[in-house]
Parts: C-alpha cells; structure tokens; sequence
C-alpha cells in the first residue's frame, strides 16, 4: 500500500452494501463471489490487492451510485477501466474499486467524423469500429489498454507526429465528480475542467464516456518493424536519428531494445538473442510512403524487413502477444532531447545487461503535430522532448530472482537519466511519489492543476493515482 492509500481508509461493512445493492444495476463483488479473483487481477502480474468490494459499473447510473455510497462513508476508492496502469492504482487493498470494464458503447458518427465511446472500451475495439469507415483517432499501440487511462494521461501512439496526442483529438468527456454529480466537460462547457482532464489523469473524477475527432487512417497503411541485431544498434541509431530528425509529420518511428521472441518471421538462429526493431508507421496513402522510408529500409544488414503494407489493424495488434496479462512488470520511463552519441551508446550498453528475457527497452519518437500544440494548452505537457524511453523489466510469476530484473530497470534509469531533461510521461510512471508526478507535468501546469483539484476535490476523494495534490 502506498502512504495515499493508508491515509484512512475506514472497513466496509458488508451490511452496508446492501443499500448499494438496491440501486445497482451492475455486479457488486466481494471477496467470496465467485468472480471477485479474476475481477480484483489487472494487467500487471505484480499488484495483488484485496479490495473489500467491486462494483463492476453497468451504465452511468451505477458509477453515480457507487461515488455517492462510498463519499458517505468515506471510504478508498480505486478506479478501473483498462486496467493496463503499470502502478496498479486500478484496483486497491481493503476499500472500493469502482470498474467501469463492462461499459462498452461506441458510437461512430462517419459524417461529423467523431465517435463517442465509454470508459471500459479498449483500444482494439474502438478502432475497430472506426476502421469500419476507414477512420481513426490517436491511440495506444496494443490493442487490449483501456481507452480511459491512456486518454487522460495524454496518449501517444502511431499517429501522434500526424494528428497529435489523444488529448489533442478530445473533444468532450462525461464525468462524475467527487460530489456525485454528472457533469460534461468540453471547449465550451467546463473548459478548466476539460484542460485538467486532458492529462490530469482520473483526478477530478470520473470520466464515463469521450467524445474523439476522427481522422482518415488507412484501412491499409505502410508499416511495421525492420529487425537488426544489437550488436548492430549504435551504427543503425546514429544513422535512425538523422533519418528521424527530417522524416515527415506522416511518419511516426518507435525503436525497441531486448531479446528476439520466437516469432516464425525471425530466423531460429536469433530467436533468443539480443535484437534491436525499429517499427514505423506512414499515416498516408502508402504508396506516398515508399519514398519517405526507402533510407530505413536499405540501411545496414536488417535480419528481417516487415515494413510493407498491411491493415492498420494488425499494425495495431503488432504488440499484442509480447505484453500479455499476468507478467510481473516494473517500469522506469524518462524523456529524452535528440539523441546524442553518448545516449545511444547507453541504451544499447544497458540493454546488452537485461537480465530478463521478457524485458525490453522501447522508445517513442516524438515531434511533428504533437509538438506544435503551446505546454500550457493541455494539462498534458510533453510537448518539447524528442523521444520517450520506456524501460520495462518483466518476469514471470514463478522467476526466483526479480530483484535483479528491478535493479537493472533502475541502473538504466540512472544512466539514461544523466542525457535526459528530467520530465516523464504520466502514463508510464510507477508508484514513484510526488516529485516525478511534478516532473510529469512541469512547475506550471502542476501549480494550475493543483488549482483545479481544489476547486472539484478538495478532500483528495480520487487520490488512488498519480496525484494532484489540492492547492
Ligand atoms: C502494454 C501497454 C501498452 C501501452 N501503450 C501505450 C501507448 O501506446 N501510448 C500511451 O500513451 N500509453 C500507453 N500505455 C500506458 C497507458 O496509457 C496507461 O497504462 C493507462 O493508464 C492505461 O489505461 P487503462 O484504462 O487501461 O488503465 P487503468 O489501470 O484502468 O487506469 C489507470 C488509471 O487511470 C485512471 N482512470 C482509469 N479509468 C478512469 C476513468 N474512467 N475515469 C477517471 N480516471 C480513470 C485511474 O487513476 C486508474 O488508476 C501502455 C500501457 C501498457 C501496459
């Protein structure tokens, strides 16, 4: 439990749930239901806690219901989506998880090109309904992160450097507040609370629905990963980053570090070795694309090439069998300018010492749209840096050492964090304190948030998460 969460946190009498019962409509589980296990289990293996209850919200009704019942009894309160929150903050020990998995109305408006989708759809899901109309918004890269967290935080993904952030394709949200009340939030109504929504995470309530601003996207695009081996990596990235540096809005690039997975595309002679991908994305016509990634594509001795056409769809799936549900994961994320010698050279270096077959570094390239929206725009901030690293140890349940997967996370941190500016990305933080929630956001942006937490959560009712504290 963090020192947040053990602030108070009073005993739910399970007599007491009977009134909630009474006006619920979705599953009320308790740790005897049968159910409650699979219910209480998120994405990341490592975070096992024991809410006293799990209301698994069918409708809007029932997230009102569920915020009211616990404000009167002062109780914990965990929200839940996706559940893919690296920190665990989906789901708490001893108090209230409020689960909005079950709702998962979307609605496609192809002639305003928007859509409207509640808070328990992920991301393979809504694009799959966009895609049906040949549309998109800017989401994450797997398929099964819940459209909530990643929204609120930000999001970054394929189609960032074309069209922006999430955030930035945000159009209105529905939220519950602290106090119970339904309210919406968009440019025109609310628009503090909608500037805090756009990055400020689950602290001003309850988002039960988002309203997105669609964009042509494929269904056929150019992209995918080109493989290289990592002894290859500091030749390949010094050549990468000027590649990066001039390649068009259109073209969004993600590199990973770490240990070839037993793919049937990968020769057997490298499965288990150490690898470096380089994964782009061209959100255009590809056949206007075949010019911009021609230097990629002939650069070095790639092992495999897979950069070539292919439904944006299984672009967007690409990820899915690497992350499944259930390893154990600890995260170090960190911002970096333009990559200079010494940054790559410590990549590759840490990389080469993973102590995890599982684990892997990977790193976002920034820029294009996303960086021409002003810091204080959105409370969402990352707007200046060039790449975000993510550096994730995994292992499994049953590893007899993780210890040393985590300490390896952290000596890259450490390393990597002596090239870096010192901001984070929301999204990827662990349970990490006040100081990298600050870092997340910048001196500025967290002064106006911490504002605005007052103004809509004076008592810290949402506080299991990456905290604003009230002002
Ligand atoms: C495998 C994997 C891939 C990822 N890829 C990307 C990526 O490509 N781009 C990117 O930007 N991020 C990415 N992320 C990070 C992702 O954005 C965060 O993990 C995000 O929190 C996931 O949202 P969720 O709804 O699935 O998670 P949850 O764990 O359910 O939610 C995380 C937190 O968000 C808050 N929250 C959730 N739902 C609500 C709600 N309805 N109302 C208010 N607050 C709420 C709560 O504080 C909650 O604890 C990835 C994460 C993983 C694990």
């Amino acid at each position: 439990m963090t020192a947040l969460q053990t602030r108070r946190a009073p005993c739910l009498e399970t007599t007491a749930l009977d009134e909630l019962d009474g006006s619920f409509g979705g599953e009320l589980l308790l740790p005897t239901s049968p159910g409650y296990d699979t219910a209480r289990r998120i994405w990341n293996g490592a975070i096992d806690r024991h809410p006293a209850c799990i209301a698994r919200c069918a409708g809007v009704a029932d997230v009102v219901a569920a915020v009211r019942f616990a404000r009167e009894r002062d109780l914990l309160v965990a929200v839940r989506s996706g559940g893919h929150g690296v920190a665990g903050h989906a789901v708490c020990d001893g108090g209230l998880v409020i689960d909005l998995s079950p709702m998962k109305g979307i609605r496609v408006d192809p002639q305003a090109r928007t859509a409207r989708a509640q808070a328990g759809v992920l991301w393979g899901e809504l694009d799959r309904e966009t895609q049906l109309h040949g549309l998109a918004t800017v989401g994450g890269i797997v398929t099964h992160t819940g459209i909530a967290g990643l929204t609120l935080g930000g999001g970054i993904g394929w189609l960032m450097r074309k069209y922006g952030a999430t955030v930035d394709n945000l159009l209105s949200v529905d939220l519950v507040t602290a106090d119970g009340d339904l309210v919406t939030a968009s440019a025109g109504e609310n628009p503090e609370l909608f500037w805090g929504v756009r990055g400020g995470g689950g602290n001003f309530g309850i988002v039960t629905s988002f309203e997105y601003r669609l964009h042509p996207v494929g269904p056929t695009v150019l992209a995918g990963p080109i493989f290289h081996r990592l002894e290859d990596a500091p030749a390949v990235l010094r050549f990468y980053r000027e590649f990066a540096a001039e390649a068009p809005d259109e073209l969004t690039t993600i590199f990973e570090l770490g240990v070839a997975q037993q793919l049937p595309a990968l020769p057997a002679e490298v499965h288990g070795k150490p690898i470096m991908m380089i994964g782009a994305c061209y959100t255009g016509p590809p056949q206007d694309g075949v010019d911009v990634v021609r230097a990629l594509k002939a650069f070095g001795r790639p092992i495999v090439d897979l950069l070539e056409p292919k439904p944006y769809l299984a672009l967007q799936s690409m990820f899915d069998p690497f992350v499944p549900h259930g390893w154990h994961r600890y995260w170090k994320s960190v911002e970096l300018p333009p990559l200079t010698d010494e940054a790559i050279d410590t990549l590759v270096e840490h990389s080469s010492a993973q102590t995890s077959p599982t684990s892997y570094c990977i790193v976002f390239q920034l820029g294009g749209a996303l960086a021409r929206v002003d810091e204080g725009e959105t409370a969402f901030s990352q707007r200046s840096a060039a790449y975000n690293v993510n550096i994730n140890a995994v292992w499994t349940e049953d590893d007899p050492g993780p210890e040393q997967h985590i300490a390896w996370a952290r000596d890259f941190f450490d390393a990597i964090q002596s090239h870096a500016g010192g901001r984070v990305y929301v999204n990827f933080l662990g349970d990490e304190g006040q100081d990298r929630v600050r870092a997340a956001y910048g001196e500025r942006n967290y002064e106006r948030l911490a504002r605005l937490k007052r103004v809509h959560d004076e008592s810290n009712f949402f506080r299991v998460n990456q905290n604003i504290q009230p002002g």
